[in-house]
């Protein structure tokens, strides 16, 4: 987001930058004389999204393009039920544009602030053992390269570069637009509740293998786990949407302010977490309702996090759960925020965190006021333990080096990279950490 005075900052407040310019390019056209006067000017530029990272991946020291205005439907394949969007629409957008044709996007994560082309670069997924992340649901995409040319990617054009373009850490160019596969429009029938721990562990593999969408959070001192099952049906089914003052009062009132008040008290009296985390377990998550899928998918978050997510092979998933729990009570520590368990499936995305093996995600969170430096680096000790890769949007702090061992096509994407942008137009600090200078 780019205050007045010209200072972007994330969401989550760990990164900010002063660029050099901002530009609001409105059309395909306009972003192409952006790159290129960039490149003139020897500076660098980056697009930037909803700012919903938590690394710096979407810093921009030099020209910060903001895509707010090219947001919005180009074309729809009815057939083949295909959409083709403007890179900067956001998610929440997204389910409006494909009602007239009956579709909706296969899956989502847990939120819908983010834009398409930001979700997609950095891998955003949800949980499904069948699906996965959003950036597999794309089949083309267009982007404005270094020089300022227009590249089509998809299956009659340059199709070998989709697995590199779909998910590419902005990395590649600036997307100007995204083509997604969508399926029919389905309803979600949702039931949350809170259940043993020890249960849930027991049964893991059988609960996301049966479930459409299986995950479930942990709070940390609690031996209890808030599962959330989803279960794909027809869009014709008759629903039972959760009234609005109930997702009001679930979602904003208990969800985030209760859970906003907490974590000041948590944060003045850490000794009072444990006991704050019992009772926030008995008052999260215990109904059932059903709904479009959008309004089940994605959640309001009001509270401001930090947070840290790796991806471990799926047969590994309750181990390193274990081996987390193990870390928070060795160090004693008093965590206010729930690890949230997912999967997904494989897929063959070069640098998706799912590449070639089914995928069971842990991630951590704290409150944003409190230091996440310690906790994260032993949950991140233990993920490295377990084969583990760091989600590219959240904190982590691996490098070209570590990382190049855990993706086979890791050298694939750089030489893309080289060939793309051999001038490091779309570089910044992150970037040259994660991928090489
Ligand atoms: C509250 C919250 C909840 C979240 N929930 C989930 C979740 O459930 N699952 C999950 O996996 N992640 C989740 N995330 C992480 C988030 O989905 C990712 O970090 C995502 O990338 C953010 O999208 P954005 O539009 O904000 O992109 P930004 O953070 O603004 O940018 C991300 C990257 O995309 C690039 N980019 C943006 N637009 C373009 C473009 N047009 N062309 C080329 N590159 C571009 C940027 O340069 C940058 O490299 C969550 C984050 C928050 C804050």
């Amino acid at each position: 987001m780019t205050r007045p005075g010209g200072v972007w900052q994330n969401w989550s407040r760990t990164e900010r930058v002063r660029p050099q310019r901002v530009e609001y390019p409105p059309t395909v056209a306009a972003v192409r004389r952006s790159v290129a006067a960039a490149a003139a000017r020897g500076l660098g530029v980056k697009a930037v999204g909803a700012g919903h990272s938590f690394t710096g991946i979407a810093v921009a020291p030099g020209v910060l393009l903001e895509l707010s205005d090219l947001r919005g439907l180009v074309s729809v394949d009815r057939e083949r039920a295909r959409v083709r969007l403007l890179a900067g629409t956001r998610l929440h957008q997204i389910p409006a544009l494909l009602a007239p044709y009956g579709l909706a996007m296969e899956n989502l994560g847990d939120i819908d602030r983010q834009s398409i082309a930001g979700a997609i670069s950095t891998g955003t997924h949800g949980t499904g053992a069948r699906f996965g992340g959003i950036a597999t649901q794309v089949v083309a995409a267009t982007l404005v390269t270094a020089d300022g040319d227009l590249l089509t990617v998809d299956e009659d054009e340059n199709a070998d570069l989709l697995p590199a373009v779909a998910l590419g850490l902005g990395a590649l160019g600036i997307l100007v637009d995204v083509t997604l596969q969508c399926v029919p429009a389905f309803v979600l029938q949702a039931v949350e509740r809170p259940e043993p721990l020890e249960e849930v562990l027991a049964g893991l593999d059988a609960r996301t293998a049966e479930a459409d969408h299986f995950e479930f959070y942990w709070f940390p001192h609690t031996d209890v786990a808030l599962t959330k099952t989803n279960t794909r049906l027809p869009v014709d089914v008759p629903t039972a949407p959760l009234r609005p003052l109930t997702r009001w009062v679930d979602d904003l009132l208990v969800g985030n302010a209760l859970h906003q008040a907490v974590c000041s008290v948590g944060r003045g009296v850490p000794a009072s977490i444990p006991s704050i985390n019992r009772l926030s377990a008995r008052v999260w998550g215990d109904r059932s309702f059903s709904d479009a899928s959008h309004r089940v998918f994605a959640t309001a978050r009001g509270v401001r996090f930090r947070e840290m997510e790796y991806a471990v092979p799926v047969e590994r998933l309750a181990d390193a759960f274990r081996d987390l729990q193990r870390v928070i009570d060795e160090n004693d520590w008093r965590i206010e925020f729930p690890v949230e368990v997912r999967v997904a499936a494989a897929d063959d995305l070069w640098l998706s965190t799912a590449h070639g093996r089914a995928s069971g995600y842990l991630a951590v969170h704290r409150y944003w006021r409190a230091d996440p430096t310690a906790y994260f680096a032993a949950v991140e000790g233990v993920m490295r333990t377990h084969g583990g890769r760091p989600h590219w949007g959240k904190m982590h702090t691996q490098d070209a080096q570590s990382l190049r061992a855990s993706y086979p096509r890791f050298d694939d994407f750089v030489a893309l990279r080289d060939r793309l942008d051999p001038q490091r137009r779309f570089a910044n600090a992150y970037l040259d950490r994660v991928l090489g200078g």
